[in-house]
């Protein structure tokens, strides 16, 4: 038995591997403190390392880091529908020609080399590495396609790489963004959560209907999403505490695209500050995108979504 030959779109692509799969892009701005500071605000992060000239200073670095997963940051590009800005990687045209139109990421992995500092002005290459043969996925058939990202400073001395991988698929038939609310045909199985041993508890805690959160042994801080260390004592020790359910909008975003089967939109999805203190973010049920309120109170619900798989949803508190 031989293999089905690629198609030509594919074989030729696949020639090109290893070819720049964008414009060699050089930071518009040195790496720089103030950018520092709010990267940090935005992501909760409190580092001295990053934040504390003097505690820098006196450290084995000598001053003012960035952190390391503000890598790929500094060359990012810019918000706005810029067309020479906005040119898609290598590959991506090809695909939509092809009839794989829809795309989302499935995987990020960086690697630092060394500390960037203020001062450091970062250059982003970025190569094509591979293509898959077609695969069947929950979101529909598609292609993976591999790029491997290079991040140098001011001397061409590389800093960092990063490996970046999406799937371009054929979309199942998806409802139109100004038709009234509907649920998008479920063609495929609801797609699933990507379960680590850290998160594990937490999906079989919603089998039984219970909403666990990590509490650190050893100070009580409870975390969430669960991941091996405490954040605030770095303990490892932990147990799983169910939480009550109730608690109150703090932020809220309404998603339009992408849509995926098994949902409905616009779908409202709350970061949902619980009554025990800590945040948790879940699609909001019962109420229209537009009627969402930040304060609202709020009620957990299960929903088995498929036999055997349950999610949690919040509903305004009062309505089930
Ligand atoms: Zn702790």
């Amino acid at each position: 038995m031989t293999a089905t030959p690629a198609p030509d779109w594919l074989a030729s692509l696949r020639r090109r591997y290893g070819e720049l799969a964008a414009p060699v892009r050089t930071a518009p701005d040195p790496v720089n403190v103030p950018m520092i500071r709010r990267w940090c605000e935005a992501m909760g992060e409190h580092n001295p390392l990053y934040l504390d000239e003097a505690f820098a200073r006196a450290s084995p670095h000598g001053g003012l880091v960035a952190p390391p997963a503000m890598l790929e940051v500094w060359t990012m590009q810019r918000f706005r529908p810029d067309a020479e800005l906005a040119r898609p990687l290598m590959g991506l045209n090809d695909m939509d020609a092809a009839g794989f139109t829809a795309v989302v990421a499935t995987d990020l992995a960086q690697e630092y080399v060394r500390y960037l500092r203020p001062g450091d002005l970062v250059t982003q290459r970025v190569y094509l590495q591979e293509v898959s043969d077609e695969k069947r996925t929950a979101l529909g058939a598609g292609h993976f396609l591999d790029y491997r990202y290079e991040f140098s400073d001011q001397h061409g001395e590389l800093v960092g790489r990063m490996h970046f991988r999406i799937l371009k698929f054929r979309p199942v038939p998806v409802a139109d963004p100004v038709a009234p609310a509907r649920e998008v045909r479920p063609a495929h199985a609801h797609p699933r959560p990507a379960i680590t041993p850290d998160s594990e508890f937490f999906w079989d805690g919603l089998k039984r209907r219970e909403i666990l959160i990590r509490s650190c042994r050893d100070c009580g801080h409870l975390h969430h999403p669960p991941g091996p260390m405490c954040p605030k004592c770095h303990s490892y020790e932990w147990l799983a505490r169910p939480m009550g359910g109730r608690g109150t909008v703090h932020s809220y975003v309404v998603v339009h695209q992408p849509q995926l089967p098994g949902f409905t939109y616009p779908l409202p999805v709350a970061l949902v500050e619980l009554e025990e203190g800590v945040r948790l973010v879940g699609n909001l049920r019962g109420v229209s995108a537009a009627e969402v309120r930040i304060g609202m109170a709020v009620e957990a619900e299960f929903v088995e979504v498929e036999p055997g798989y349950v999610l949690y949803a919040f509903r305004p508190a009062g309505t089930a």
